[in-house]
């Protein structure tokens, strides 16, 4: 589902990503671990076309992003191509971002009705059903303001949800949440990932990544420092910077 072959992003003269190789398998639960500054976010903005990656290739159910290929030419794709890539992919940040003059059945219903042209009675009906599976039936009416932290951020998944995405990256969904509301949280992206979700997930939730995840990368520093079946990372660090690393979360 995700390809990552020797993916490189500078700002400026500081590289980010030093050359990033990776595979994200379709129904994967794949997450990504590493300090902070180490290019967790950068990496998910690339997938995501919120950045362009500077060298290196980076390819989402077999498109290159960002570029279409003619023989061994490269081509920019135009904005409306950009556009079509990017709705097969939903994100979660660790900022709910919602629409706050909206209530939470109205910011799950927007993107399948502007984007998608949806009529609104079809929306309306598929946004009821997605807050009732984040557990939020009652909220449909509740304005962002009006909920918690981790219910915010369940209405965040059931919209990103909407649009149907193939794809869902979540970067550090549960970081800007009290204590008491993450798992809340972390149970619908346990449900997700049941449901056979395609999912990167960026966390410090070590649990999740042992329970839930698939594979885990350690990022440091830009670069992949060690990968494998979480268990074995988390309980068996090979290299010295996941330890110290691990040493400091666990
Ligand atoms: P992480 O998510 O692992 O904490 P980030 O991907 O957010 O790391 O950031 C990696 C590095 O890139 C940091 O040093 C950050 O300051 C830098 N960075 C991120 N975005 C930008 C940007 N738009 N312009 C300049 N530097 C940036
Ligand atoms: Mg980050």
């Amino acid at each position: 589902m995700v390809k990552a072959e020797q993916v490189h992003k500078s700002f400026g003269h500081v590289e980010v990503l030093k050359g990033i190789d990776l595979e994200v398998k379709q129904g994967e639960v794949f997450c990504l671990i590493g300090p902070s500054g180490s290019g967790k976010s950068t990496f998910l903005r690339c997938i995501n076309h919120l950045e362009k990656v500077n060298a290196g290739r980076l390819y989402v159910d077999g498109h290159l992003v960002g570029y279409r290929q003619q023989g061994d030419k490269l081509y920019e794709l135009r904005d409306r191509e950009v556009s079509l890539q990017r709705r097969d992919i939903g994100m979660v940040f660790q900022r709910f971002n919602l629409f706050p003059h909206m209530t939470a059945l109205e910011n799950v219903m927007e993107a399948p009705v502007q984007v998608k042209k949806q009529s609104r009675s079809e929306a309306r009906k598929r946004a009821q059903e997605l807050l009732d599976r984040v557990g939020l039936a009652d909220k449909s009416s509740s304005y962002p303001s009006q909920l918690s932290g981790g219910q915010q951020q369940r209405v965040a998944i059931a919209r990103a949800l909407a649009m149907e995405p193939k794809l869902m990256l979540f970067d550090e969904p549960t970081s800007a949440l009290d204590p008491e509301l993450v798992g809340e949280v972390l149970d619908v992206m346990r449900d997700l990932a049941e449901s056979g979700m395609t999912m990167i997930v960026v966390t410090h939730e070590m649990g999740f990544a042992r329970e839930v995840g698939d594979s885990l990368v350690f990022m440091d520093d830009g670069v992949v420092v060690e990968s494998g079946d979480p268990r074995e990372v988390l309980t068996n660090p090979q290299q010295e910077r996941t330890q110290a690393f691990l040493s400091k979360v666990l």
